[in-house]
């Protein structure tokens, strides 16, 4: 069975899920944005076994840590083609914002729409849903989702941003909420959620 545990880092407070499977304890760190002392120490507690790092997309903020949690842990990083130039550029984006981070290592792991990644015995089936960056990706395990910053409770990802896109994001918005009623969000800010509640409240199902 798959347990999560959420920490709010950085500046932006990104959710940082360490995401592991129960039997086995090995983890995935979703988005360590930052606050890798806070990380590492969870897994410590809990005596897990990381394997991979995912990352959602490659904005500073959700890859903040990852050069660090890599060095510490070992664990493989996982991360969409589409977003390769984006995460590269982790450093000058932090910048821009007034902050720092380390530049992330290259990806081990590159992932496109389908393909699987897995922890112990639970699998993750890889969404690609563009739109708040061209590599954005949802991670899929039974009924829960981790949304990244695609869809968060009552709202969006920015499409604003480089390599974003208004139209994309209505097609990726459309998979999300099509997805059984009782699948619950895991987003990269803010609360939790479900399919049905963002059916009924989410602003942008007026938008499609
Ligand atoms: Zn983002
Ligand atoms: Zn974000």
């Amino acid at each position: 069975m798959m347990k999560i545990l959420d920490l709010v880092v950085g500046p932006l407070q990104v959710n940082c899920y360490v995401v592991y499977d129960e039997k086995s304890s090995e983890a995935a760190i979703v988005d360590p944005g930052d606050d890798v002392i806070g990380i590492l120490r969870l897994l410590e507690e809990k005596s897990l076994t990381p394997k991979l790092i995912v990352c959602t997309h490659g904005h500073f903020d959700h890859v903040g840590g990852v050069r660090e949690v890599k060095a510490e842990t070992g664990a493989s990083i996982v991360l969409h083609g589409d977003d390769l130039g984006i995460y590269e550029k982790a450093q000058e984006q932090a910048a821009a914002w007034g902050f720092s981070v380390e530049r992330p290592p290259s990806p081990d792991i590159i992932v496109a729409e389908g393909d699987q990644v897995r922890i112990g015995d639970c699998e993750m089936v890889v969404m690609h849903t563009p739109g708040h960056s061209p590599g954005s990706i949802c991670l899929l395990h039974r009924d829960i989702l981790f949304s990244g910053d695609t869809v968060f409770a009552g709202s969006i990802g920015r499409t604003d941003f480089s390599g974003g896109s208004l139209q994309a994001m209505k097609l990726s918005f459309r998979r999300i909420i099509g997805l059984p009623g009782e699948t619950r969000l895991f987003p990269g800010h803010g609360p939790t959620s479900t399919v049905a509640k963002e059916r009924e409240t989410n602003f942008f199902v007026h938008e499609l």
